[in-house]
């Protein structure tokens, strides 16, 4: 057997420990959690805290507790904890020692060698100094490496030649993106940027200045920054509802009993939803973009030289960051390794190598399709009632849960029909129907009734598919046994079937249907007749886009349909869209073949 060298990731909010036993990749729990959170302190009883006991009275007994010493880590300075100072080397230690003894735990045997990961940043000394803190926790220090190329280790796509990858880590408290180009096995970081003051603790502060600014509206004249409990609440219930907003479109904020005003109990209750949260951190994604944009440079790359882009760091979960890189780079970046443990999976896999064993592919359970239910929305331009929305993204890890909100189509809808899907076309009818049903009952309320549709996907391919109704509560719910096998020749042909036999079962009325999300101003407009004036903007917009490509009488045909669908438009002359839509219609196909 050869010998066993753990891999640790030694991060500034949380730290990890894995080792590779026969060819695969652990992660090493302690008491369940995989995380140990990098604090240390020293309880009111003397005794020393790592992990989460020492985060939880952090807040409470800052003069005895210690955060973030990775930020230390190559100064030449003391921290003071509970009246004794110490070295960043030292605290750095205590957290080492306890990883080393949770992986001694898990492998019922003595643990001397490390493989340790530090930013691509970190200068040589702070390189020396996390190395002398493996030695002070009794650790043999076997190689430092960048956590950037375990991040590409962790992954696959390390062992395939020329790669050029963009790794993209937004922690709690540090935001660090790298290219790294693999070669022949060979891993290295290219260029590398960041901000070691940026993070998710930032997106918490937001959340938080938000609940203090609606308390302040609530309870005019409360100061809640004078309680340190209420304080410390707060914050956790801010990190929680970032995290719910990651899967949901709502968060609800629920603290009780908060604080005392006037003689009456202060209850915390309020909503966020996604959007607004959004809006709250889109400064800040917008930052991460920019160093990105740095990186790139320093490697002498364009967008279009990254093959890859793999995330990294718990942060990396807000969905807004994935959407904006994909924008960028017309890749979806990979988060099939769970963001926060990749590093940690790399170190041990760099650990194996070193040690000269065998290693596998990290190898984690994720969804191989698409999931999600149908729309109408702007599909090319145009409203279209079956505009595909996807809910559960394909390669996500399992198990998994998301929500999203959709909105009733005109006033006083009875009924929305959900269908769910499984694949990856824009439009839903070109995916697989795996499932159908009606909520009904729905109050007598205008259009744009919220309408919440949750999917569930555990790790047996069992898909519950939940719809309700948000002001209400009335739901309706499905169970897909089976979600994720393979729809393929005979088997499509059988699915195809028996959903076509549903619908002929079924009464299908074309107006139950609900309007997606992101078209949620559009909403107010559209009622069916709305929809047609809608769909006249877009072809009108689109003539003008084209303008420029058209030879001079095609233009003058153009603009004179354009000015006769503007007046319809204005008019609300539904029947009068319909002979100049035709002709415009038939200009643009001809000039975009
Ligand atoms: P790390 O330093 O990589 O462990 O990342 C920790 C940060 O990730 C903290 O700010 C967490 O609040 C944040 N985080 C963890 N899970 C999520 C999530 N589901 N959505 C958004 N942020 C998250």
């Amino acid at each position: 057997m050869s010998e066993i060298i753990i891999g640790i990731d030694l991060g500034t909010t949380n730290s990890e420990v894995a080792v590779v036993e026969n060819g695969k990749v652990t992660i090493i729990e302690d008491q369940g959690d995989k995380m140990l959170p990098s604090f240390v302190g020293i309880s009111d009883n003397n005794e020393l805290l790592v992990g989460e006991s020492a985060k939880n009275q952090y807040i409470l007994y800052p003069e005895r507790s210690i955060k973030s010493i990775k930020r230390k880590m190559g100064e030449d300075s003391k921290i003071n904890m509970a009246g004794q100072d110490y070295s960043p080397q030292e605290i750095s230690a205590i957290i080492l020692k306890r990883l080393k003894a949770i992986a001694e735990a898990y492998l019922k045997q003595s643990v001397s060698k490390a493989v340790i990961t530090v930013p691509a940043y970190f200068s040589d000394t702070q390189r020396q100094a996390t190395r002398e803190a493996g030695e002070i926790a009794g650790l043999e220090v076997m190689r430092i490496i960048n956590e950037p190329t375990a991040a590409a280790l962790s992954y696959e796509t390390a062992h395939k030649a020329h790669k050029k990858i963009l790794v993209y880590d937004l922690g709690g408290g540090t935001f660090d993106v790298s290219v790294v180009g693999v070669e022949d096995d060979v891993v290295e970081v290219l260029a590398s940027h960041g901000n070691n003051q940026l993070g998710g603790d930032d997106f918490d502060a937001k959340i938080i200045e938000h609940i203090l600014q609606h308390l302040d509206e609530k309870y005019p004249g409360l100061d809640v920054s004078q309680s340190r409990k209420a304080i410390a609440r707060i914050g956790r219930a801010a990190e929680l509802a970032k995290c719910n907003l990651s899967d949901n479109p709502f968060a609800a904020i629920q603290e009780e009993y908060l604080e005392e005003h006037d003689g009456a109990p202060v209850h915390l209750s309020l909503e966020l939803s996604r959007n607004d949260y959004e809006v709250m951190i889109d400064d800040y994604v917008e930052e991460t973009l920019e160093a990105v944009h740095t990186a790139l440079t320093g490697a002498k790359l364009t967008v279009s030289d990254i093959d890859e882009i793999l995330l990294v760091g718990g942060s990396t979960r807000t969905p807004l960051i994935g959407e904006r890189l994909q924008e960028k780079f017309k890749l979806q970046p990979h988060a099939e390794i769970d963001p926060d443990l990749c590093v940690a999976a790399g170190a041990a896999i760099q650990g194996a190598m070193i040690a000269g064993s065998d290693v596998s592919a990290v190898l984690v359970d994720i969804t191989p399709y698409t999931y999600g239910t149908s729309a109408l929305g702007n599909l090319g331009g145009m409203m279209y009632e079956h505009k595909y929305i996807p809910i559960i993204h394909k390669n996500t890890p399992l198990p998994v849960s998301k929500s999203e909100v959709f909105y009733t189509l005109y006033d006083g809808q009875k009924v929305v029909e959900v269908d769910v899907y499984q694949g990856e076309a824009t439009d839903a009818l070109d995916n697989i129907e795996i499932g159908m049903f009606n909520i009904e009952g729905l109050s007598d309320v205008p259009e744009g009734n919220e309408i919440m549709v949750k999917l569930d996907l555990d790790l047996d391919g069992v898909l519950n598919v939940k719809a309700w109704e948000k002001c209400t509560g009335l739901e309706k719910s499905i169970v897909i046994e089976n979600a994720i096998a393979r729809f393929a020749g005979a088997e499509l042909e059988t699915a195809r079937q028996r959903i076509e036999h549903i619908f002929d079962t079924k009464e299908q009325t074309a107006d139950d249907g609900f309007i997606e999300a992101h078209s949620q101003t559009e909403a107010s407009e559209i009622t069916r007749q709305h929809q047609a004036v809608i769909q006249a903007e877009a072809l009108v917009e689109k003539t003008q886009r084209m303008l420029d490509q058209a030879s001079n009488d095609d233009r003058e045909d153009m603009q004179r349909l354009m000015g006769i669908l503007k007046q319809a438009i204005a008019d609300n002359d539904i029947t009068g869209l319909q002979e100049p839509e035709a002709e415009l219609a038939d200009i643009l196909y001809y000039l975009e073949s």
